[in-house]
């Protein structure tokens, strides 16, 4: 298998040149006391359409030939990745199909069909998304991509820990949140080239450790979806690219529990004035867990995204 490099991560990082936000790095005193390291956060909940899977949309598309253009994108997804595909096609003057679980967040089924992409529904607990994909793929000639199974997808990814640690500099360690592992595997890159030393973790949520299940056994592991709030890393396996790489370049795989990612969510805005979704949390939640291990370090937090609906989030936060 060939896999995508750094420079493929370089190449996307052109490409997203004015098209993709250089979000913030924020750091909180109240944090670096708490964990008694230098924390910076890539806030990838203020990029566009509130995620950073627009970088890895906007990058897979913006290499489409004429006939891909012409035939238009289709996406399956649970939320972000829809809505960074349809961003990215309208933007590209390419018509989108997205594929989506009916008991998708509200605020995401609404947002996708605001960037103009049109919504096929399906039920996620009895249905094969993957196989109703490609039946559209085959029958209206559109070309799927994958929300993490793709090269270019996980290059664009990438993007976000390359700029960080192009602002911040080097870094002992790094957490980012693990669903499917293009934005892990894509940050590995970056932190392989950019700041070689530094540990990379992947944080999944308790309920689905299929990554974590993996990365130990040494093969792809399989699951049930699982139930969580982090919608967004509700996968049921990471795919032979994503592990490939993450299994090359990323130190471990650590977990964190709702109660940690609604404390989490809680605290990023009470106290850091931002809204953060539960699947953004992952990598702040499993920094305190293992936080005697970092101490005097300096680490990097990407949080993911920070799209959630707000009656949900009123729920969530409701002791
Ligand atoms: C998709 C998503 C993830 C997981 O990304 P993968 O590339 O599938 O591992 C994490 N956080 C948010 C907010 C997401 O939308």
């Amino acid at each position: 298998m060939n896999l995508p490099t750094y420079d493929d991560v370089i190449a996307a990082a052109d490409r997203l040149e004015n098209q993709a936000h250089q979000t913030p790095v924020f750091t909180s005193r109240t944090v670096n006391e708490e964990l008694g390291a230098e924390v910076f956060f890539k806030c990838e909940n203020f990029q566009r359409m509130g995620a950073f899977k627009f970088r890895g949309a906007f990058n897979a598309l913006s290499r489409f030939d004429p006939s891909q253009r012409k035939g238009g994108v289709l996406a399956f997804s649970s939320g972000n990745h829809a809505q960074a595909i349809s961003l990215a096609a309208r933007i590209l003057g390419i018509a989108a199909t997205i594929v989506m679980p009916q008991d998708a967040p509200a605020a995401k089924m609404a947002a996708t069909k605001g960037y103009g992409g049109q919504v096929v529904l399906y039920d996620r607990y009895t249905e094969d998304r993957e196989a109703i994909c490609r039946k559209l793929a085959d029958e209206k000639g559109m070309t799927l991509i994958p929300p993490y199974d793709h090269p270019d997808v996980l290059a664009g990814q990438g993007t976000a820990a390359r700029e960080l640690f192009n602002e911040v500099g080097e870094l002992d360690s790094l957490f980012a949140p693990l669903g499917g592992g293009g934005l892990l595997s894509g940050s590995a890159l970056a932190a392989r080239a950019l700041s070689p030393a530094c540990k990379v973790y992947g944080v999944e949520p308790e309920a689905g450790n299929d990554g974590q299940q993996s990365f130990r056994t040494g093969s792809i592991v399989h699951i049930d979806t699982p139930r969580t709030i982090a919608d967004g890393a509700q996968t049921q396996h990471l795919s032979p690219l994503t592990f490939a790489i993450i299994r090359r370049d990323v130190d471990d795989i650590l977990t964190a529990s709702d109660s940690e990612l609604i404390e989490c969510m809680r605290f990023f805005a009470a106290r850091m004035k931002m809204l953060v979704e539960p699947t953004g949390c992952l990598g702040f939640a499993a920094a305190r867990r293992i936080k005697d291990q970092i101490k005097g370090q300096r680490v990097g937090v990407v949080l993911s995204g920070g799209n959630v609906d707000l009656t949900r989030l009123c729920e969530l936060l409701t002791p």
